[in-house]
């Protein structure tokens, strides 16, 4: 069921957003040479509960971390780690939800270690690229094969490949509402977007093939053939004026 926010509920929820977005950019300002995947979850994690709101992927399904912190060909789910500790060249996404009054806010971005190599960078350009071709398709009338073929169109002709069994979401009082929001689709096909829908748009994009695997641990997921992949993710609130972005500063 999908659930439409008002516009006291919207406001609520660019405060959870905008909580989000700093506690991922302070982390991603940390992202160097040296430091371990566990302190960029620290600096998630303080911000978050200082601002009065909870990390959303805390204790979520038992994850052990307030961010999911991805290195290399680890495209999402990454559990943060002292021994993980970041090298020049990485690439390094973090993806950080914040609960604030009762509703969540669902950001990620994939950030360069130090100097990354030009099939790296090439690869992050695309991938945020890609979320703004899907954002741009968020609008009433719309429907969601609209946003995952654009963002699919983007990167496939770029050569990359679209992660298929990780989608987007709707957000709300719950971090994963209807509907799923995949990153691949067919345009004029799929549920129709109406004003006061918000949904989680994140492309999962592989240097290499789509196919993914699950590792020992359980949750994080690794690319089959160990190439880079990268993630970026806004939550977008669907308004008679077209898409605005809920995880961003003023
Ligand atoms: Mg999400």
């Amino acid at each position: 069921m999908i659930v439409l926010k008002t516009s006291r509920e919207l406001s609520i929820m660019r405060k959870a957003g905008k909580i989000s977005q700093t506690a991922l950019r302070l982390a991603g300002e940390a992202v160097q040479p040296g430091i371990s995947t566990w302190e960029l979850d620290k600096i998630v994690h303080n911000y978050i509960t200082k601002m009065g709101a909870t990390p959303s992927f805390l204790h979520y399904q038992g994850f052990p971390g307030s961010a999911c912190i991805s290195v290399n060909e680890v495209v999402i789910h990454g559990i943060p780690k002292k021994e993980t500790i970041l090298k020049q060249g990485d690439i390094v996404s973090i993806d950080v939800g914040a609960c604030y009054q009762g509703f969540h806010g669902d950001n990620a971005w994939t950030f360069p270690c130090g100097e990354v190599s030009q099939e790296a960078q090439a690869l992050l350009d695309a991938t945020e690229q890609s979320l703004y071709e899907g954002i741009r398709q968020a609008r009433p009338g719309n429907r969601l094969g609209d946003i995952g073929h654009a963002v699919q169109a983007y990167a496939e002709a770029r050569n990359y490949s679209v992660v298929r069994e990780f989608v987007g979401h709707g957000v709300g009082a719950k971090l994963h509402e209807d509907p799923s929001v995949p990153n691949y689709g067919t345009p004029g096909r799929g549920v129709r977007l109406q004003a006061g829908m918000v949904i989680a748009i994140e492309p999962m994009i592989n240097y290499g093939r789509k196919e993914v695997e699950v590792s020992k641990d359980g949750w994080t997921i690794v690319t089959k053939d160990r190439s880079l992949a990268a993630h970026f993710e806004h939550t977008v609130a669907i308004t008679p004026d077209g898409p605005v972005i809920l995880t961003l500063l003023d």
